[in-house]
């Protein structure tokens, strides 16, 4: 017979402990919602085995699928039972004594994450997905015993016990004979905690958080939790505060979602499904990269949680439930992925998903915004669904230059309306922010013209708009990319004065100056021209291949950590009074050092506007020096 062993938490496992029963004194409660909450897990794993068609053997084959539990406050302790799978020895040490190492990363991870306004996110949210629930046990409890029979495994019933202060025992089970299948906690609970032996309080937290529980909840014998599966009941006949209540069960979420889509569908496969549109924002690219899809099942038999082959990953913001009657009992948890029958309900509910927010986006046009909001940078993604492309490229919004302020959106469709009458292109401009977009060199001559230029803030935007090429029949272009021809056919609407245009001396020594600026900048540039582009600005650069903005090009380079600073054309405002100024002192000595300077410092700062830093230093000293020089000459006119 094995003895009894002592083991030691692994070092996350410590840390996470520290956190819950440290910090979270006013959400305690939410320990019974864990320990039920595995219990279940416990009971689907165990319907899941008896369902397969031939039928693994189980033990004790007649047992009720249920949770039992009973309060001794004789001995202070709270016990839950239940009837699901069990755990031999083995699985005990695996799954008691040390958390999933990325689980536990995880949950650090988002634990740190500051909340919107700046305080540290309540733990009690975010618990139960990164399977460290058990462990919450430790807020209300000082020592706990679990003992556990596998419904599968031969071995002994095995009892594990922990103070949760950094070791646990775990050895056999005294009255092997009266155990059966099944885990059975019981949580001897802190003198201060006494609250949870009360059965009325017992029954509203489970009425709180665990009213879905799809297997009956008793407490001292009686039964509490009623709740049927609500994706199984008739639409019209749920509340809203169901819906809602439901939701917050399967998320965790303590916010309402935004929105609700409850389908019932007999074909091409016959399935329901409960959707839900959640009010708050994830991180779908960093922890929570695996927290998502919607849990499967087949006649009301969770098959698997978070499937991910029943959404594409740009509906990866929707949570919920899917239950078919067209999936056989026996299938294997490992040959879901490429099932014909998932990837028919996926096609199915991404349809039903683009109608529900187009009708969204007509109707309730600020609710769409708020989705936006919430979810477009997932959402967007389906740029790359070929098959539903043209109802997802009217759901796209951006922010435009025709537009008050960094909040508002426009759909492409409303660009199209107030587009001028022989206008061919959709322009765009990629910059990290509203500011930097409005003083993008290039969009000068648009917003001379009163042309609209819609604002991309995300790498991804520019990717969208360049793999869609053509929205209706007008043609995506980046403003650094727009035809001279083209924009002289619109009119000016800016009245601004423009500056008086050169003699011809002047041309010509303008021309000079242009090879005085090659001169100067030698390797730096591949070229310098005058710009028929600008307005306000005094230079800028342009690629001299014209098949990449200088956003995307400035990606690739990062992506192939490429630090060098790519040669382009500088292009001069002949009309800029600065320019005029090194016009004539050029006209007066090509080759004074002061006019060299400028050129440098000129280009220096049109480079840092383009996105690269060459020397930092360099560029301050210079700086220096020319403000040096300028603040000595004011004083000078000044006569001060
Ligand atoms: P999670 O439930 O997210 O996996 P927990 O910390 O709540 O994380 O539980 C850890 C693991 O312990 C579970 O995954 C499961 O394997 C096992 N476990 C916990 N409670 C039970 C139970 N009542 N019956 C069977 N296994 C259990
Ligand atoms: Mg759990």
């Amino acid at each position: 017979m094995s003895e009894q062993t002592s083991h030691e938490f692994r070092a996350e496992t410590r840390k996470v402990l520290n956190i819950l029963t440290h910090s979270l004194y006013s959400n305690r409660e939410i320990f019974l919602r864990e320990l039920i909450s595995n219990a279940s897990d416990a009971l689907d794993k165990l319907r899941f085995l008896q369902s397969r068609a031939q039928g693994e053997a189980v033990r004790d084959p007649d047992l009720p699928l249920e949770i039992a539990i009973t309060s001794d406050k004789v001995q202070n302790c709270l016990t839950i039972a239940d009837t699901g799978v069990g755990m031999t020895r083995e699985e005990m040490i695996e799954n008691l004594g040390t958390i999933a190492h990325s689980g536990s990363e995880a949950f650090l991870k988002a634990y740190a994450e500051k909340g919107e306004d700046g305080s540290t996110k309540d733990a009690s949210n975010i618990i139960g997905r990164f399977g460290i629930g058990f462990y919450s046990v430790f807020m209300v409890a000082d020592k706990v015993e679990v003992t556990s029979r596998s419904a599968t495994g031969d071995g002994p019933a095995c009892r594990w016990t922990s103070d949760g202060s950094g070791t646990f025992t775990i050895e056999e089970a005294p009255d092997q004979d009266t155990i059966k299948r099944g885990t059975t906690v019981r949580a001897f609970i802190k003198d201060e905690d006494k609250e949870f032996l009360e059965k009325y309080r017992l029954e509203g937290i489970i009425r709180t958080h665990s009213s879905f529980i799809p297997f009956p909840i008793m407490v001292d014998g009686e039964r509490v939790n009623t709740t049927p599966a609500l994706w199984r009941e008739p639409k019209f006949s749920i509340k809203k505060e169901q819906y809602d209540e439901f939701y917050k069960f399967l998320t965790y979420d303590s916010k309402a979602p935004l929105d609700v889509i409850h389908l019932s569908v007999d074909v091409p496969v016959q399935f329901n499904a409960l959707l839900f549109i959640p009010d708050i924002t994830k991180d779908y690219f960093g922890a929570y990269r695996e927290h998502w899809g919607l849990d499967l099942y087949a006649r009301r038999v969770l098959i698997q949680r978070e499937n991910k082959e029943l959404i594409p990953d740009y509906l990866a913001f929707l949570k919920g439930v899917v239950d078919t009657e067209d999936l056989p009992l026996n299938i294997s948890r490992e040959t879901l992925q490429e099932n014909l029958v998932l990837r028919k309900i996926s096609q199915t509910i991404s349809k039903q998903a683009l109608s529900h927010l187009e009708k969204m986006a007509k109707d309730d046009p600020e609710k769409y915004a708020a989705f936006w909001k919430l979810h477009g940078k997932v959402f967007k993604l389906g740029y790359s669904d070929f098959v539903n492309r043209d109802r997802i490229t009217p759901l796209l919004r951006f922010n435009s230059s025709a537009l008050d302020d960094a909040d508002a959106l426009t759909s492409l469709d409303d660009y199209i309306a107030r587009a001028r009458e022989s206008q061919k292109e959709i322009w765009y401009v990629a910059a990290p922010s509203r500011e930097a977009a409005k003083v993008n060199p290039h969009s000068e001559v648009f917003r001379r013209k009163g042309l609209e230029v819609l604002y991309l803030y995300e790498p991804v935007d520019e990717f969208a708009l360049e793999t869609l090429g053509k929205y209706k029949d007008f043609t995506f272009k980046a403003v650094e990319h727009a035809d001279g021809a083209v924009l002289d056919s619109f009119a000016d609407t800016d009245e601004t004065p423009k500056a008086a245009p050169l003699s011809n001396d002047d041309m010509n020594a303008f021309d000079k100056l242009l090879e005085t600026i090659r001169k100067v900048l030698g390797e730096q540039i591949k070229d310098a021209r005058v710009s028929h582009r600008l307005a306000d600005s005094p230079a800028c650069l342009v690629s001299p291949d014209d098949a990449v903005t200088s956003s995307m090009e400035r990606l690739m380079r990062v992506m192939q950590k490429d630090d060098s600073i790519p040669q382009k054309i500088f292009e001069i405002n002949r009309d800029h009074p600065l320019l005029r100024t090194m016009l004539k002192i050029s006209k007066a000595d090509p080759d004074d050092p002061q006019l060299s300077d400028m050129i440098q410092n000129l280009f220096d700062t049109t480079l840092l506007l383009d996105g690269y830093v060459k020397d930092p230093h360099e560029l301050a000293s210079r700086a220096t020096k020319l403000l040096e020089q300028a603040s000595a000459w004011y004083a000078d006119v000044k006569k001060l």
